[in-house]
Order: structure tokens, then C-alpha cells, then sequence
């Protein structure tokens, strides 16, 4: 199965030269392959919630004159749709990026507004969790991009650094620059990744921990949605972690030299 299989096509050019078009058939099947495991993962993925919501519907209609039980049940049945909203909403948001266009219209975004919003968008659940969620001081950079998308990137990060973090534990975001590159580092102090697993979680529904990423809520797609959103924006996203000690996951993006901050660029030298 290892074997690579070539496709080749020539094609006769001016000057007597040819052009040759070689096809990877083994990248070919691979892609197809990753669509048909992505199907069958999203019909897993939708079929547990509608099966537990029917059951726990059931349970209930069988339970009415138990107050107590209907309560704990109707409760299940809420944190059940919202784990299948938020699914929904991640494979639509999936599916936008995918298309070659996803990036349409960029414009000059403002890295410390992306930040305050993302914060901003998470600060319920950090609250709720009694994690303590810290941002760093303004840096005053731009990137070209969809604020809104980056945003998505930074909160989808966020979510995770909350969700993984221990009770008491600290959470922060700092932005900085080095080399024409903007960096947006998300720290935290929580369960950290396994070297093994490093690789795996940018992958569409990985999860480290089946149970445990149950438990917290995840549906597996929000670090796919970061790297595509990301790479869409020409950067890259970097992964430093300790098992057991927290994890670093840092947006890398170049810097925008547009009009509107070419002036402040000259004035001050923000190298750090
Ligand atoms: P999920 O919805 O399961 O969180 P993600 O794509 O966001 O899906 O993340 C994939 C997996 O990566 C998670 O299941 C978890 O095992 C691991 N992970 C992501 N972020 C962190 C983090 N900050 N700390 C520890 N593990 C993390």
C-alpha cells in the first residue's frame, strides 16, 4: 500500500520542450480517504447527542411525577444540545474556511482589539471555572486579515486553555513582536499535551482524552479551526507544552505595514 502510483501527463511547449504533469495517485486516494473518515466521523459525532437527547426524552416522559429526576434529566438534556449546537456551529464555521475564497476581503485588524474580544467572549466561563484569565498590556500592532476570524482563533485557543486549566489556575494572553512577525502567546498552567499527541491535536474530532474532552465540552474540531483560520492568514501556530504542567499555544502572524501604521512604526521601535 506504501508504494507511490504517478499519474503522468505530458504536455508539448514552444521551443521544443514539454512540460510534465505528474500526479501522486497515493495523495490522491489519501485525500479521499480523509473525506471519507470525515463523513463518517461527523455522522458519529451528530448521532451520540440525537441518541442521548431521544433517550433522556424518553427517561423524562417516564419520570413525570419525579419532580427531582425530571429536573436532573431536563439538565442533561440542555448540556446535551449545547454540545451539539456548538458542534453545528464548528462544522459550519469548518466548512466556510475550506472554500478557496474563505478569505475574501482583507483589511488592516487591530491585534489588540482581536485579543480584548476574544477575552472578553471567554471571561464567563474562566469566571465559572475559577480560572484566573489575564491579558497583557496593548502593543499597538496590525495584521491584514478578517478580525472576526482571528478573533474566533484567539477565543477558540482561550476556550481551551480554560476548559484544560486546573481550579485557581492561571490563563494569559500577551502579544509581542520579533522579526516582522506578530506572536499572540495563549499560556497556561493546565494539564499540558503528551509529546505523542502534539502532532495529532490540530487534526479535524482528535481528542486527547475521550471522557475527559467529553466531560469539558469539546467536540474536537476547535484547534482545526485555529490552524485553518491561521494559515489562511499566512502564519503559522506554534505548540509548547509540559505533560502535567500547562501548555503554550502561539499564533504566529506577519505584521501589517499598511498607511494607517507606517507612521507610529518609524517613531518607535517595538523589537522585543
Ligand atoms: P476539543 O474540543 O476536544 O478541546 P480541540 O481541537 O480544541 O478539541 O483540541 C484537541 C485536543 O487537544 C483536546 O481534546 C485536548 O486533548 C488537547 N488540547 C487542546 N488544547 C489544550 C490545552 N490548552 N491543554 C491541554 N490539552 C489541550
Amino acid at each position: 500500500a506504501g508504494a507511490m502510483r504517478m499519474d503522468v501527463r505530458v504536455a508539448p511547449l514552444r521551443n521544443s520542450r514539454v512540460l510534465v504533469l505528474a500526479e501522486d495517485r497515493t495523495e490522491a486516494r489519501r485525500l479521499e480517504e480523509m473525506r471519507r473518515d470525515f463523513t463518517a466521523n461527523v455522522s458519529h459525532e451528530l448521532k451520540t447527542p440525537v441518541g442521548a437527547l431521544s433517550l433522556l426524552a424518553e427517561t423524562i416522559a417516564e419520570a413525570a411525577d419525579e419532580p427531582d429526576t425530571v429536573r436532573h434529566f431536563a439538565d442533561q438534556m440542555r448540556k446535551e444540545s449545547s454540545r451539539l449546537a456548538t458542534l453545528v456551529q464548528e462544522l459550519i464555521e469548518l466548512s466556510r474556511l475550506q472554500r478557496p475564497d474563505a478569505l475574501v476581503d482583507p483589511e488592516l485588524v487591530d491585534v489588540d482589539e482581536v485579543v480584548a474580544e476574544a477575552v472578553d467572549r471567554v471571561r464567563v466561563e474562566a469566571d465559572a471555572r475559577k480560572v484566573n484569565l489575564v491579558r497583557g498590556g496593548t502593543a499597538g500592532l496590525k495584521v491584514y486579515g478578517d478580525a472576526a476570524l482571528l478573533t474566533t482563533a484567539v477565543r477558540n485557543l482561550l476556550d481551551n486553555a480554560v476548559r484544560y486549566s486546573r481550579p485557581a489556575g492561571r490563563v494569559s494572553v500577551g502579544i509581542s513582536r520579533h522579526d516582522a512577525l506578530v506572536r499572540i502567546a495563549v499560556v497556561d498552567q493546565g494539564t499540558g499535551i503528551a509529546p505523542e499527541q502534539r502532532a495529532r491535536v490540530f487534526e479535524r474530532f482528535y481528542r486527547g482524552d475521550e471522557a475527559r474532552s467529553r466531560e469539558t465540552g469539546g467536540s474536537g474540531l476547535g484547534l482545526s479551526i485555529v490552524k485553518h483560520i491561521v494559515n489562511d492568514h499566512g502564519g503559522t501556530i506554534e505548540l509548547w507544552s509540559t505533560s502535567g504542567k500547562g501548555s503554550t499555544f502561539t499564533i504566529v502572524l506577519p505584521e501589517a505595514y499598511g498607511p494607517d501604521n507606517a507612521d507610529d512604526e518609524a517613531a518607535t521601535d517595538r523589537d522585543d
